[in-house]
């Protein structure tokens, strides 16, 4: 990757992390809404919990979505990214550009969800 190509990766990981810890934001305002609000009968009762569990699901996927995003803006910081942490191959272009946070090439990445790190 070129410099042009690193600083454009760099914005869109900020990006992206901003757009998360928003989205978090939102979260944690409607949690609260949910806890504060009466309740007024069961039936209403469950399909609270189940929103709850939602939020909290929801919240493990973004704050493991920052680390991610962590850990590939300080590869970047220390020049290794877009190299796959595994092989060491370069990962394809199109892969970062979907996903700017990939450690691992296409290959490696089936090889670990299938066989594990
Ligand atoms: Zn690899």
């Amino acid at each position: 990757m070129d410099a042009q190509q690193l600083a454009a990766a760099k914005e869109e990981l900020e990006r992206l992390r901003r757009e998360v810890l928003r989205e978090v934001q939102a979260t944690g305002e409607a949690s609260r809404q949910l806890d504060t609000e009466d309740v007024p009968d069961i039936g209403d009762m469950s399909t609270r919990s189940y929103d709850r569990d939602l939020l909290y699901n929801l919240s493990e996927v973004q704050r493991q979505k920052i680390r991610d995003i962590d850990a590939a803006l300080e590869l970047l910081a220390q020049g290794d990214y877009g190299v796959c942490v595994r092989c060491g191959e370069e990962i394809a272009p199109k892969r970062m550009e979907v996903r700017p946070f990939s450690r691992y090439c296409i290959e490696c990445k089936t090889e670990v969800e299938r066989f594990g790190e």
